[in-house]
């Protein structure tokens, strides 16, 4: 049956291949209810999925290595008797039976109601057998997802894997990214939660907010990702498979023809250049940065050196990280952002989210509540600003205190190093992000103190409009648009430029190439967006009359009507 789901594009382009359900956890299942002629093959298939999960454990238990602890072949044997014993299996033959579930969703069912009945039981040690029933489960569930049995396999095998998840952190991204994919959906996430700009930064299409994605796609069914239009279209026929295949051909082939724009330097019609950078998340980025044409790097997040393992790199580490991207970009400025952990970004060990992670302990907060953690990144980002064209960039500030603080830890850092005779960039530019409301309002205040600013879109409009960005739920309110906005983005650039310190845009706003007109008219001259985005926003700065875009842009800043907001920029972009 072909079906199509609705949900937010975030990385544009056309993908057409084959469903690759993951879940960060395992009991993350999809229910279906099944037609009354499969009921045999389905219950096969679970008995299956038992007996393979059975023998994995057995030839465990007999080649348990040496010096395993003692408790391991207990542990084994336990867990065999689980999986035995026919409350756990008979019952989910029964639900597939009666209630035509599939084996997956069977199976959790009615692991959860034996989890209940545990929960009524008063021994301490055999309440504590639920986390090893639910490890059994999941070793089926591994086993039945892992061989999807009835649901059709990949015709071909050059066609590729597009993953379905219900969500999936910055984290597990960083971990797909060594991998390749044709698109990735998920059912939850904003346009701009750091999953989607990971997802972005892969340059490949993608959706969020599908709601019901993971639920309702199984394992290797043919979808089409149409990543600009955010729909995704399960099982198309023909006629709709050759029009996407259509597309996908025409998407490339512009794209192929933006290439042409790498070296051209960015320059409006009436010759101001506009410096165009790139957004990096590790040094393994470079490629594509010099791929873009960028001439810098304005944001380095460097937190995704800390994520997916279990403990902080060392100085040394982190040194060598720095000093390789500097080096790499052989004198063009590299702007490396100071520790954004918290939020969604925790640290694998040390999950400190609380209740309200988006107003919590995070980026700058965080890093003065950990001093040595923060000393250690300092002393490693200035021996490696000896090394190349580094600046220093402070994310999430709110007060003035805060940037004295941060200020003075930095002193202390070089003085540090000046004492060991250890090299650094004595002038290295401190820039600070302006994310909050506070911040820009504060700006001819944080500019006295700081050689630079850099506006952070994606969290400036969260705590403006109060919207967490990683919410799907809101995922819809989330307006760059919205006047509130538009006046803080605007009323920031203004300030800077009449400070006489640079400004830049580093937040998912400055690689919209639909926004960028409106942003020139603003007056800010230095973008800095993922390098897949740099050619697109180049070309419409080709294109672009200055005097003409900034009258257009302060006209926008004097109305608050969404649609004459959107009539004004049609005409700025025609
Ligand atoms: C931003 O908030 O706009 C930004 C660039 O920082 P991040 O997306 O990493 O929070
Ligand atoms: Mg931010």
């Amino acid at each position: 049956m072909s079906f199509a789901m609705h949900g937010v594009g975030v990385s544009g382009g056309i993908a057409i291949g084959y469903a690759h359900l993951i879940s960060h956890a395992v009991l993350e299942v999809p229910l279906f209810i099944l037609p009354a002629a499969q009921i045999p093959d389905e219950i096969a298939r679970f008995k299956a999925a038992i007996e393979t999960t059975r023998l994995e454990m057995e030839s465990l238990r007999a080649n348990i290595p040496a010096g395993s602890p003692a408790e391991f072949g207990a542990f084994l044997d336990l867990h065999l008797m689980i999986l035995g014993d026919s409350m756990l299996s008979r019952e989910t033959v029964n639900l597939i039976q009666s209630k035509r579930f599939n084996a997956e969703w069977a199976l959790k069912q009615q692991m959860e109601a034996l989890l209940t009945q545990f929960d009524q039981i008063e021994d301490d040690y055999l309440r504590e057998r639920k986390a090893d029933v639910v490890q059994v489960v999941e070793r089926v569930l591994k086993t039945l997802l892992g061989h999807p049995g009835p649901v059709s396999q990949p015709a071909s095998p050059d066609l590729s894997r597009i993953l379905v998840a219900h969500d999936l952190s910055p984290a597990d991204m960083m971990l797909f990214k060594q991998q390749r994919f044709a698109a990735f959906i998920t059912d939850v996430g904003g346009t701009t939660s750091h999953t989607a700009i990971l997802a972005r930064s892969l340059n490949i299409p993608s959706i969020v907010a599908l709601h019901h994605a993971r639920q309702l796609i199984r394992e290797s069914e043919l979808l089409i990702v149409d990543g600009q239009q955010g729909v995704v279209i399960v099982n198309p026929d023909k006629q709709i498979l050759a029009e996407y295949k259509l597309r996908q051909g025409q998407w490339e082939i512009e794209r192929q023809k933006l290439k042409r724009l790498k070296s051209t330097v960015a320059t409006t019609l009436d010759g101001t250049v506009v410096e165009l950078h790139a957004n990096i998340e590790l040094p393994q980025d470079i490629p594509q940065v010099k791929e873009s044409g960028a001439t810098g790097i304005g944001l380095f997040r460097s937190e995704f050196l800390f994520l997916n393992r279990d403990d902080l790199p060392d100085e040394e580490e982190q040194f060598a990280a720095y000093r390789k991207v500097a080096q790499d970009m052989k004198g063009l400025p590299v702007t490396i952002r100071t520790l954004d952990l918290g939020a969604d970004k925790q640290l694998r060990f040390a999950d400190r989210s609380g209740d309200n992670p988006a107003l919590g302990l995070r980026a700058i907060r965080l890093c003065l509540a950990e001093p040595q953690m923060f000393h250690t990144q300092l002393r490693a980002i200035l021996r490696a600003s000896h090394y190349g064209n580094i600046q220093i960039l402070i994310p999430m500030l709110s007060s003035l205190s805060e940037l004295r603080q941060t200020l003075h830890l930095i002193v202390h850092a070089k003085q540090e190093l000046a004492l060991a005779e250890i090299p650094f960039a004595a002038n290295i530019p401190i820039g600070g992000m302006i994310e909050v409301p506070a911040a820009a309002l504060s700006v001819p205040a944080f500019a006295k103190h700081l050689d630079f600013l850099s506006i952070g879109t994606n969290d400036l409009i969260q705590y403006t409009l109060a919207i967490d960005r990683t919410d799907d739920t809101v995922a819809h309110l989330y307006d760059p648009l919205h006047p509130a906005v538009l006046q803080l983005v605007a009323m920031s650039i203004a300030a800077a430029n009449k400070a006489g310190i640079p400004v830049s845009v580093c937040g998912e706003m400055a690689g919209d190439a639909s926004l960028t007109r409106l942003l020139l008219g603003f007056g800010l001259r230095e973008f800095s967006m993922h390098p897949a985005h740099v050619l697109r926003v180049k070309q419409q700065i080709l294109k672009s009359d200055l005097p003409h875009v900034t009258r257009l842009a302060q006209k926008m800043l004097k109305t608050h009507e969404p649609e004459k907001l959107h009539q004004l920029l049609a005409r700025l972009n025609a």
